[in-house]
């Protein structure tokens, strides 16, 4: 192992994040004696978020690093997916395939984003007890940093004063959709440039489970391109409730678009008027009452992030902050991480930053781009914005469910592609 070690800065404890501070702090074979630091903006660990799953070869990924036993103990023990009309009728069935080649919607490792983020931390904080040079920093966040000419490495100036400011080898952008280190590593803020909206905005919350739940995960479409989901947790206490609010275009909406920025209690209020009026009376009054107890609620619009480039000198981005991605982005963060936790094992000094966070780049971003493509108005034909257009919508499902055509399960759940891409072996 060379003498001297390799200094990384991770922005953001999410799931990428926590993943990439837990795979470098386990990494077999590193040649450089890794020091990580991994801040979070958030005072407290945000352990909360309902359904995450780990889909290709994050499959891989998971079974290589031992956290899939884990994992599958954390299952939320949804069996399937099953589509309502606003009624409370079912039109449809589609049930987990047991293939984990061949997910449908309902993934064979289904998890709360919190208890997965939560599993990574502490792994993350168990390491650290071990003597790996690991620390976790809330209520931290970057500043301004600047990536020397010199290529000597990247100094950081934080902005609450947790940490000294200081130089670093490696600065890594895992801050989500809206990543400030993405607009610092390339200049400028391109939220507008490389954050595209789908149109659709989603509310998560828990609502306690009633008897007559059971382990399906319940989608309720109804006009105007409104829907209720409501999804099992492991606890056999509450449940995962999504509402959501999908515009007739792929286009920001410009009232949307303030709720998600107001406070809690804006948010709250807009969706309770919202579906108060509107024609679903499947277990409505349940759902709303729930919206305002709950204490985990998060609202978002659901964005996907595309690109061109990951990184520039020792900086690079991952997860959601590079390419966010519905449906996949848990696993497609998880798998960035262990590229580039492999690649900067390999290296024996801080001069090959800059080509090892290239290398991530070159070899994952192809297979990113399989998944991180347009939306093709898929939240808009999921979600129709009249009756005429439910109806339709609820009768093609009838008779996929009726005929047993799982392929559309398979296609919501990302399909198969554990073959089209070969996952790197870095000697886990
Ligand atoms: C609270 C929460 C709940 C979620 N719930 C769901 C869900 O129910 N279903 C689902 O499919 N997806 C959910 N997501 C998104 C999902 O976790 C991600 O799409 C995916 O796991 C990739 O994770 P990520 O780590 O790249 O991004 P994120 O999960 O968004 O994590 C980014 C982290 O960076 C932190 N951060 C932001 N700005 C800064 C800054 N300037 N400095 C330091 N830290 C910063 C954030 O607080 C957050 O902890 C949720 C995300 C969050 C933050």
């Amino acid at each position: 192992m060379s003498e001297r070690p390799l200094s990384i800065l991770i922005s953001g404890a999410g799931v990428a994040g926590a993943s990439l501070a837990l795979m470098l702090a386990r990494q077999p074979g590193f040649k450089m004696q890794p020091i990580i630091t991994l801040i979070e903006r958030s005072p407290v660990p945000r352990t909360t978020g309902q359904s995450v799953d780990v889909r290709g070869p994050a499959v891989d990924v998971i079974r290589k690093l031992g956290w899939e036993q884990d994992i599958k103990a954390r299952h939320t023990t949804e069996k399937g997916l099953a589509i309502l009309n606003e009624k409370g009728k079912i039109v449809g069935y589609f049930p987990a395939t047991g293939d984990v080649k061949a997910q449908s919607a309902t993934s064979e490792y289904e998890i709360l984003r919190g208890e997965l983020t939560e599993l990574l931390l502490d792994g993350v904080d168990k390491s650290k007890k071990e003597g790996v040079q690991v620390q976790v920093v809330y209520d931290e966040m970057i500043q301004s940093m600047e990536d020397r000419a010199d290529g000597t490495g990247v100094d950081v100036h934080f902005a609450r004063g947790k940490l000294q400011d200081q130089r670093y080898d490696v600065v890594v952008g895992a801050d989500g959709i809206g990543s400030p280190t993405r607009s610092f590593i390339f200049g400028k803020d391109d939220k507008l440039e490389h954050v595209h909206p789908s149109g659709m905005y989603i509310a998560f919350y828990s609502v306690p489970r009633i008897p007559g739940d059971d382990e399906f995960w319940h989608w309720a479409t109804f006009a105007p391109g409104l829907a209720i989901h409501l999804r099992p947790h492991r606890n056999n206490k509450t449940m995962g409730v999504y509402l959501t609010v999908t515009n007739a275009k792929k286009e920001r909406n410009p009232e949307l678009e303030d709720v998600v920025r107001a406070d809690l209690a804006t948010q709250k209020k807009y969706l309770h008027q919202r579906f108060q009026n509107s024609s679903c009376t499947w277990q409505l009054k349940r759902f709303l009452d729930g919206l305002d107890a709950s204490d985990d609620f998060y609202m978002t619009h659901w964005c996907q992030v595309r690109t061109p480039q990951w990184t520039k000198g020792h900086c690079v981005t991952l997860g959601d902050a590079a390419f966010a991605t519905m449906g996949v982005g848990t696993s497609l963060a998880m798998t960035g991480a262990y590229c580039i936790a492999g690649e900067l094992s390999k290296i024996t000094s801080p001069e090959e930053v800059p080509q090892a966070l290239q290398t991530y780049q070159d070899l994952f971003k192809p297979f990113v781009a399989k998944h991180n493509v347009d939306f093709a108005f898929f939240p808009q034909l999921a979600n129709p914005q009249t009756v005429w257009g439910n109806w339709v919508l609820h009768t093609i499902v009838w008779l996929l469910a009726l005929l047993r055509v799982q392929k559309l399960a398979v296609w919501l759940g990302g399909g198969d592609d554990t073959q089209a891409w070969k996952l790197p072996d870095y000697g886990w």
